[in-house]
């Protein structure tokens, strides 16, 4: 079985390494080209483009930005997509955009299974994420034991579209805990407070959150090395309140977050980490 991993960026070269470690023959392709270079001492093929990547290949994972990368790049391989392969479209593409993904696999005839991740850096690196999934259920044996490698957790949720409404409602948690966090940590430090001391109070408690404590000790330091960026974060952001504008619904936390990732994206802080919303809160920029 050939696989072909489209875009190893944060998310995909982790995946695709983990890929390999299983023992999966895989070519990674990526739009810049050095970042899916060091793959090759993992044991990957890097292919030149997508054509050469997914030519005759069995399975396709696409894991880039949006929903318009990922049409780009199948579109940019058509003539050599296998019809009958079977496609796992991971990257985060909201409502539109997986229905929108789901009429290029008809036209492709390919067997489209649309499966988000919920989870970051880390755990994709340790083969630890969740992975939402959903398509037809005659795919679902084979899509599981194909994301062992890289999920701890494979949720089947139904037909195609399923797995992408459940990203968007899953990242609308994610978003409006790091804005909670950020508020909490700007406010204690502009009152002269440790926020070190905040994380002591939720500590062990009901209110306690091991994420609040992961982006709360970068938000202290003034550091925002990379797992989910600004740039990412603020795409999922627009994704989520155009499905809860569409369903109606208000959802004010993720319109703060949105509103403050906008502001950092805006002061050169688009390829740094989320938790860079602090700066935002603190009117730090
Ligand atoms: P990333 O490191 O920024 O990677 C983005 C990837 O998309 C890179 O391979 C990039 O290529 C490619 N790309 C962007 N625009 C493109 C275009 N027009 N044509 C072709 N390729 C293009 O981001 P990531 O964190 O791995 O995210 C990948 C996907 O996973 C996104 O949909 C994201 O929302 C989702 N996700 C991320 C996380 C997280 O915590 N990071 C968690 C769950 C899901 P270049 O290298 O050439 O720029």
């Amino acid at each position: 079985m050939t696989m072909a991993v489209l875009g190893t960026g944060i998310m995909g070269s982790a995946m695709a390494r983990n890929w390999l470690k299983a023992g999966e023959a895989v070519r990674v392709w990526n739009r810049t080209r050095a970042k899916a270079e060091p793959l090759a001492e993992a044991g990957a093929q890097v292919a030149d483009d997508p054509a050469a990547a997914v030519d005759g290949a069995d399975v396709i994972v696409t894991m880039l930005y949006d929903a318009d990368a990922v049409a780009r790049t199948l579109e940019a391989a058509d003539d050599r997509l296998r019809p009958g392969a079977l496609w796992l479209q991971m990257s985060t593409v909201g409502i539109e955009g997986a229905q929108r993904l789901a009429d290029l696999a008809a036209r492709y005839r390919l067997t489209y299974v649309d499966a988000p991740v919920v989870g970051t850096k880390e755990p994709a690196e340790q083969g630890k994420l969740t992975a939402l999934a959903s398509g037809p259920d005659e795919a679902r044996d084979r899509v599981e034991r194909l994301l062992r490698p890289v999920a701890a957790k494979v949720l089947w949720l139904g037909p195609a579209g399923t797995a992408s409404r459940m990203k968007l409602v899953a990242n609308s948690w994610v978003l409006a805990a790091t804005e909670g966090v950020a508020n909490s940590i700007a406010l204690a430090d502009a009152l002269g407070l440790d926020g070190a001391d905040f994380l002591e109070v939720i500590s062990g408690g009901p209110l306690d959150l091991k994420y609040a404590h992961v982006k709360g000790a970068l938000m202290m330091r003034r550091e925002f090395p990379p797992s989910f960026p600004v740039n990412g974060a603020l795409k999922d952001a627009n994704l989520i309140l155009a499905a809860g504008e569409s369903a109606g619904v208000d959802l004010a936390a993720v319109e703060a977050a949105r509103r403050h990732l906008d502001e950092v994206a805006r002061q050169s802080h688009r390829d740094e980490d989320m938790s860079a919303m602090y700066l935002a809160a603190r009117r730090a920029i």
